[in-house]
């Protein structure tokens, strides 16, 4: 463990390409992500996460998505637990992790670094895989995560990886920054990504479930729905600023329109 002393480029150049990683659904009902739409109504949520090819030809994630174990067993991390039926993983072998990067020829020990929006099961899901990459986590979140049962720390909290807390936005890369967004839970963090052909790219974990959100002013299911609707309005407003497309944390209509890997987003 320690701070964040790292010395970055401020200069803004480009991330050289990004994989939309698909890694399954999530079964839930629909006010788990937008409220008072169509309460009761049961949805599968698509479960990403990013891989960048940074432009020193190292890789990087963010997030990591559900657990494998979840192909085989479903209920594994929230059988008997009051979230049981409320967020139920769909998983076929394919939408693991460790067969997205193959579909690449990327191992797991090619991934240098990994920025978690949060620690959430459904984002920190495959860190235990990441034995030899830094972890990029806000030093807030990551001390109310520990220990947390809402943030199943078996995924995660573990003795074999390097986790280097951050303070607040900073550049991590040239072309890779991270900005807080809290609200959904303590410190969770956003990501602004800037690609030399697509432009730049606002990717938004959970700080913004879906469109739906804005277009229904809905954000009661958020942990503290007055600070992530504060955090969401100033990500939009940051992302208009940039040009930048957002791509939300589970949004199924606008996953339609999303380029999965194996294509990419240069
Ligand atoms: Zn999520």
């Amino acid at each position: 463990m320690q701070a964040c002393p790292r010395h970055v480029s401020t200069a803004i150049m480009a991330a050289m390409e990004l994989y939309i990683l698909p890694l399954g659904n999530c079964c839930c009902n629909y006010e788990v992500i937008a409220p008072g739409i169509a309460d009761g109504k049961r949805i599968h949520i698509p479960v990403p996460a990013y891989l960048i090819h940074l432009d020193d030809g190292s890789l990087a994630l963010v997030d990591t998505g559900m657990n494998r174990v979840h192909i085989s067993d479903p209920d594994h991390t929230w059988g008997g637990t009051p979230f049981a039926d409320e967020l139920v993983p769909d998983m076929r072998k394919e939408d693991s992790l460790l067969w997205r990067l193959a579909e690449l020829d990327i191992a797991p020990s090619d991934i240098k670094y990994v920025i978690n929006t949060h620690l959430h099961f459904d984002h920190a899901g495959n860190n235990d895989l990441l034995k030899d990459a830094t972890f990029f986590v806000q030093r807030e979140h990551y001390e109310f995560a520990k220990g947390n049962p809402s943030f199943p720390n078996q995924y995660w909290n573990l003795p074999a990886l390097s986790y280097e807390l951050v303070d607040g936005a900073i550049t991590l890369f040239p072309g890779v920054e991270v900005i807080p967004t809290p609200g959904h839970a303590p410190a969770h963090q956003s990501v602004l990504l800037r690609l030399p052909e697509t432009g730049n790219m606002m990717i938004c974990g959970d700080a913004v479930y879906c469109q739906e959100n804005y277009d229904h002013d809905a954000w009661e299911s958020q942990a503290d729905p007055a600070t992530a609707k504060v955090s969401a309005l100033a990500l939009r407003d940051r992302a208009e600023r940039e040009s930048a497309s957002m791509i939300y944390g589970h949004d199924p209509h606008q996953a339609r329109t999303l380029r999965y890997s194996t294509q990419s987003y240069t």
